[in-house]
């Protein structure tokens, strides 16, 4: 049978390796870090650095096609890698989000609303883009940050230079802030022969800058529910996209504003794994394979719960609970902030 190559270790290619198998796949990991949560389910682990030309070749060389599970691979590894086998879903869609000015340019491109945003590189171009937005407003590094990591708000012009500060010399983004009335994201998937998918908008509430909850159904009026799946087809079909997307939403009165996009399976689509038939995991290596997408049709109301730091106190009493399917990464160690499991608390009708 096929091989496919995951970049990227952590718990999100521990479940696509799951779902790999599952499917009577074969699974090769490749992780610079040690003791990473797939390697206990893969079939192969490469531990090496994204600069390490012949580890790449060799995992290359091993694999029939070659998928991820971050977006910040460096340029220079997928090229190398590349040379070799066929990168699902696309460099096109890793180039526009790896980059906060790139991703919003592009959606703006195809008459998405965003926040208002501009550049930041120094104090000068901060101050003209203060002008131009406004406070509230957010200030990002461009590149490489997650939950909430990188950002700081921004109240009042006076506090730019403090905001500025946290950048670290790092190129950043001033974003408009969004009065939104809730967030929602799309997880969204389009197959090698052009077919798009789309699971149930859920609802999502961050907490200190993490996803905590994502709820389905989202409370969100049927026409934004339509809008929602529409505008998620738009920016896959754009990509010539192979794989699962989050898209991630603010509501707002003026309609769905897009906050980013993730171009691979997404901790809001968690939900999937016990409300639908085909989650977004098999759902992701079914496109990556060249298979046809699965059904995603929703079966239950779900609430996802993310298991953060000590959370994991909780799983003997979950354990317990007749409702809830447990998910749990097997990390060796408890950080504070870092994602150790979700619960899928599923609600039948
Ligand atoms: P992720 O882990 O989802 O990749 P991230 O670090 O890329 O997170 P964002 O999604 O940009 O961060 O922001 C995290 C959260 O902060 C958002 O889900 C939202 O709650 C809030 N937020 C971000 N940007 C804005 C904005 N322009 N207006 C209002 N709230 C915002
Ligand atoms: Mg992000
Ligand atoms: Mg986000």
């Amino acid at each position: 049978g096929s091989t496919i190559g995951i970049l990227g270790g952590g718990q999100l290619g521990r479940m696509l390796s799951v779902a790999a198998s599952r499917l009577g796949l074969r699974c090769h990991i490749f992780e610079p870090g040690a003791n990473p949560p797939a390697g206990h389910v893969a079939d192969a682990v490469t531990t090496a650095a994204y600069d390490d030309a012949d580890a790449l070749d060799a995992f290359a060389a091993s694999v029939d096609v070659i998928t991820y599970e971050f977006e910040n691979i460096p340029t220079e590894a997928l090229d190398r890698l590349e040379a070799h086998r066929v990168i699902r879903p696309g460099r096109e869609a890793l180039r526009v989000s790896q980059d906060r000015v790139t991703e919003k340019d592009f959606l703006t491109g195809l008459s998405l609303q965003t926040a208002p945003y501009a550049a930041v590189d120094d104090a000068e171009s901060l101050k003209a883009a203060l002008e131009a937005i406004g406070t509230p407003s957010i200030l990002k590094t461009r590149r490489f940050g997650y939950d909430g990591k990188g950002q700081v708000r921004i109240m009042s012009p006076d506090q730019a230079e403090t905001a500025l500060a946290e950048m670290n010399g790092a190129p950043a983004i001033l974003e408009g802030f969004v009065n939104f009335s809730a967030e929602v994201s799309v997880i969204a998937a389009r197959g090698a022969d052009g077919q798009v998918a789309a699971f149930d908008p859920g609802e999502n509430v961050h907490r200190e800058g993490i996803l905590r909850t994502t709820t389905v159904p989202a409370t969100l009026p049927q026409r934004l529910r339509t809008d929602a799946v529409l505008l998620a087809a738009r920016i896959l079909n754009a990509l010539d996209y192979v794989g699962v997307m989050g898209v991630e939403l603010f509501v707002t009165p003026q309609g769905l504003i897009v906050n980013e996009i993730a171009p691979r399976v997404h901790n809001s689509g968690h939900w999937t794994q016990n409300a639908c038939t085909v989650d977004q995991f098999e759902q992701h290596i079914r496109a990556v394979a060249g298979w046809p997408l699965g059904d995603g049709t929703r079966f239950a109301d779900v609430v996802m719960e993310n298991l953060i730091g000590d959370d994991l106190d909780r799983v003997p009493g979950l354990a317990r609970d007749p409702s809830c399917a447990l998910h749990l990464y097997g990390k060796a160690e408890v950080k504070a902030g870092r994602k150790m499991g979700h619960v899928n608390r599923v609600i039948r009708g």
